[in-house]
């Protein structure tokens, strides 16, 4: 047995891997102690992001061709159009999830941010997202291999990764518009995490209106739950709030629940207005009868702690930004809430900002790709065969996607076919195309709408109540990734149905 330290292991390795080398003397490899892979006979992919885009490709992209590699802050994947419904525990959070280590150690993952991008060297510059260790006094020396540096991960220092082809999945942040003070005191719901934190603060409101010694006009301040976008991530908050509120609140806080209010604001004239027309007249007319407070052309110029600043917007302003003396503003009302959930569409992510080799679209910031979802260098304005952009973070060039879970995943599975099969051949893969299948969006109380008027014409495009909600449930159970979860999620709906959510306070 030989002991190779480095050199010959042309990868990082694991401290039992072996590899043959020419003589075909076996080589046990002894490494550092984190990371896995054989020798490097295939290619390596490197995953930037576990989301709807970058999860698809782990999954299904073929581990016997590629030896891929994983980069996200996240260890799992977050099943985004079930957020809403776990911050008000009509379902636990495990069944919004999906585990990256299921794929480990078959393929390499690490739980670090990527930083920046050497296009030219072919070389990720990662940051651990894991908290720094108590042990990171004395950390080893780097292990390199052919520009790979690797550090021991967890002690706050940056470790290098090399790839052979890269795709970029990193999504996007939420936008805030710089409205002062809604980092700090407001909600997101991007994340299971976020989801957890308005679950406990929404219980938390009522177990503070509950003690004895508060007033009701206080009570009436803690139970006001606002949410700023009225987008349908805002507007299925709304509704399924309002359904926790509706049921489980009612009978177990009857006093309360008769203080409680949602009130949805929205800069725009209207909500859902990527919605058909009439489909946002019908929400619309369904929250009023609901009892649920929509203002819109309401601008939120500041947020404090337990209140923010609202301007309310008259009718001929239009546009995204207003400045404090905007003549169209009116009255700046002063609105007390108990939470705020803000979900005021996209912003760049950091990582996409701090790209400068690659084509960018002026209005969003995404990277531009071409038809075959390959990045394009500003330099030569050709595309990099090695890097391909996906969901969020990118868009196609010329032809501008919604910033939805269907459009990523939709490229996901196209680049995988492309990558399961070009070591084979690489010619006959078309363009990209999106199959659109319609919006859906929850709308409460067991009804919901669809909008599939972008995808033909004709009564049967548009769809409400009931039967929309049937299509709605079905449409993510379906959607749902495991066999775990497909288990989980109609357990869990049925059993809220029969014994309610749990309102404990963890
Ligand atoms: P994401 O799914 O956001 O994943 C990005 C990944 O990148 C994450 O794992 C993140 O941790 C990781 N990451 C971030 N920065 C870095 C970095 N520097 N290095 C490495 N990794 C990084 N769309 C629909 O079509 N239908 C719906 O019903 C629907 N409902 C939604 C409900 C909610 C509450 C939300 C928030 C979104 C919803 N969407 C829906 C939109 C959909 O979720 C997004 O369009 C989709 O998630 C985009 O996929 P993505 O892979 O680009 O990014």
């Amino acid at each position: 047995r030989i002991t190779l330290v480095s050199g010959l292991c042309r990868s990082q390795f694991s401290p039992t891997s072996s590899v043959r080398v020419s003589s075909g003397t076996r080589v046990r490899c002894y490494s550092r102690g984190f990371s896995a892979s054989a020798a490097r006979e295939k290619p390596r992919l490197v995953i930037l992001g576990s989301g709807w885009g970058g999860y698809e490709v782990l999954r299904s992209v073929d581990k016997k061709r590629w030896d891929v590699t994983m980069i996200s802050p996240s260890n799992y994947f977050n099943f985004t159009p079930l957020l809403a419904s776990c911050a008000v525990g009509t379902l636990e959070f495990r069944a919004a999830v999906e585990p990256v280590r299921r794929y480990t150690p078959e393929v390499i993952a690490y739980q670090a941010w990527c930083d920046s991008i050497d296009f030219n060297r072919k070389v990720l510059k990662c940051m651990p997202a894991t908290p720094p260790t108590p042990f990171s006094a004395a950390p080893s020396a780097p292990i390199t291999e052919s520009g790979t540096t690797v550090q021991f991960p967890g002690n706050g220092k940056t470790f290098n990764v090399t790839y052979d082809k890269l795709i970029i999945a990193v999504g996007a942040y939420s936008q805030t518009f710089d409205v002062p003070g809604v980092k700090e005191h407001a909600h997101f719901l991007k994340d299971i995490r976020d989801a957890r934190a308005i679950r406990t603060r929404v219980l938390e409101c009522f177990e503070q209106a509950n003690q004895p010694t508060i007033t009701d006009e206080n009570r009436r301040k803690l139970l006001h739950f606002c949410i700023a976008g009225g987008g349908p991530t805002g507007v299925e908050f709304a509704a399924e709030l309002h359904d926790l509120l509706r049921t489980d609140i009612e009978r177990h806080y009857p006093h309360l629940a008769k203080m409680a209010r949602i009130s949805l604001f929205d800069v725009a004239p209207v909500i859902l207005g990527s919605f058909d027309g009439g489909l946002q007249e019908f929400a619309t007319q369904k929250f009023h009868r609901e009892g649920i407070r929509i203002l819109t052309r309401h601008h939120v110029e500041r947020v404090e702690p337990g209140r923010m600043f609202v301007k309310e917007i008259g009718e001929g302003w239009s546009g995204s930004t207003l400045s404090a003396d905007h003549p169209f503003g009116l009255i700046t009302e002063l609105v007390p809430f108990g939470l705020l959930v803000w979900s005021t569409g996209l912003a760049p992510n950091p990582l996409i900002q701090s790209i400068t080799e690659v084509e960018k679209d002026p209005k969003s910031s995404s990277l531009i790709t071409d038809d075959h979802l390959n990045v394009i260098l500003k330099e030569s304005g050709k595309p990099d065969s090695n890097v391909y952009a996906i969901g969020d973070a990118a868009t196609i060039k010329g032809a501008p996607l919604p910033a939805t879970a269907q459009v990523a995943n939709q490229k996901a599975k196209y680049l995988t076919k492309k990558l399961n099969v070009i070591i084979k051949d690489s010619k006959h893969l078309v363009p990209f195309k999106f199959h659109n299948a319609g919006s859906l969006a929850y709308i409460g109380d067991w009804e919901a709408i669809y909008d599939g008027t972008k995808v033909a014409r004709g009564p049967k495009t548009r769809g409400t109540g009931r039967i929309a909600w049937l299509l709605w449930r079905s449409a993510y159970f379906t959607r749902t990734v495991s066999i775990r979860n497909k288990i989980l999620v109609p357990v869990y709906w049925f059993m809220n149905w029969i014994f309610g959510r749990d309102l404990s306070r963890f």
